[in-house]
């Protein structure tokens, strides 16, 4: 069986992991301090703040309820992403409205942001969808949010190490939320970021990760606990424990190697299937991207058909969303035909960091003989 996607686990990142148990503090203190220190570090930007939590979800999440959304306030979000974009949305007590993506790269289509957009919108999410950013789509949504006076959080779970004009991504941005599950670019078992240059929202995020216990993120940096303290607004249990951000820590040493890796499985992909019939690939910024998901357009309704024959012979795929307005609890009748036909055509084939160049040919020759 050829994996979709898996964790890449060392053995310098198990004597990570072992060391911090050995240390029995196993909360959030001394490595989550180091982890955020290094991520700004690895980001570049000394302006950015680095917020650590316990999942992607939550760092969405977390960013969204900081903004003090309420129950009229509108989510502008691509249908076709993770569930968890529209799940954090509703968390935060807002409606996530469902908006089409451009079909050559499936980033949020700034088009159909401007026909969707209301009085109630008070964020737009654009997603890194295969890890891209489309920069005359993201360039538009920032000036349309720039005119309406609302802000920008990027869905970056598919993104981290990846280039973007220049820098690292996470680097520009309003909001920037990464995802460190353990099938994304690095892992920190499970865990996530948020990063702001905006120094008032970082310090609440801060505070609101520890129930909004005031000043508590300082305290557990320094080893130490907060007994008397004030608390004003609502707070989660979102910190990342020290045993997470030893991995991560442990992992972000791997960031290059993995991303060179991921490149060269996707240039195989690319090379292989060039010439296949009936498939496209999508329009990527391949040289900066460090790829998560590879992901290609299968024509003339035969995805269904090639997906069960690649099942069929040990290779797992998968497709890279249902879109979002499709699921009960989010469909409003409303219909996205661009996200409706691609959600017909796309299919994610094998990408992780152990796949090696056999993979990618028995994959590419299973598709060529079968659409050929
Ligand atoms: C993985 C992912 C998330 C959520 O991250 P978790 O760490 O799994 O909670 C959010 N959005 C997208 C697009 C993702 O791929």
């Amino acid at each position: 069986m050829i994996r979709l996607s898996k964790s890449s686990i060392s053995q310098s990142d198990k004597d990570a992991v072992l060391n911090v148990l050995d240390k029995e503090f196993l909360g959030m203190g001394e490595e989550v301090k180091l982890f955020e220190q290094e991520l700004a570090e690895f980001i570049g930007n000394d302006k950015t703040q680095v917020v650590c939590v316990n999942t992607g979800t939550s760092a969405l999440h977390l960013a969204l309820e900081c903004l003090d959304l309420n129950s009229n306030d509108e989510v502008l979000i691509p249908s076709i992403t993770y569930i968890a974009s529209f799940q954090a949305v509703k968390m935060a007590g807002a409606t996530p409205v469902a908006c089409e993506v451009n079909p050559n790269n499936l980033f949020l289509d700034p088009e159909d942001v401007l026909k969707k957009i209301s009085k109630n919108t008070k964020v737009i999410m654009p997603v890194h969808y295969a890890s891209n950013i489309c920069r005359d789509s993201l360039d538009k949504i920032y000036a349309i949010a720039k005119e309406h006076g609302i802000r920008v959080i990027e869905d970056a779970a598919h993104s981290f190490g990846g280039e973007y004009l220049g820098e690292k991504v996470g680097y520009y941005g309003d909001i920037v939320c990464f995802s460190f599950d353990g099938i994304k670019n690095i892992t920190s078992g499970e865990g996530g970021a948020i990063l702001t240059q905006d120094n008032k929202l970082a310090s609440r995020l801060k505070d609101a990760r520890l129930l909004s216990v005031k000043g508590d993120t300082k305290n557990r940096f320094d080893g130490k606990r907060s007994w008397d303290f004030d608390v004003t607004v609502k707070g989660f249990r979102y910190h990342m424990s020290n045993i997470m951000a030893s991995l991560g820590r442990s992992q972000l040493k791997r960031v290059d190697e993995f991303s060179e890796i991921r490149k060269k499985i996707v240039n195989l992909y690319i090379k292989y299937l060039n010439k296949c019939n009936n498939i496209e690939l999508l329009d990527l910024d391949f040289d900066n991207i460090m790829p998560h998901i590879f992901v290609i357009k299968v024509l003339d309704g035969k995805r269904d058909a090639l997906r069960q024959h690649l099942e069929d012979n040990g290779v797992q795929v998968g497709v890279h969303y249902k879109p979002n307005h499709k699921l009960s609890l989010f469909n409003n009748g409303s219909k996205l035909e661009v996200s409706e036909d691609l959600h017909s055509k796309i299919l994610s084939l094998p990408l992780h960091v152990d796949l090696e160049e056999k993979d990618v040919v028995k994959i590419s020759n299973l598709i060529i003989k079968h659409l050929n």
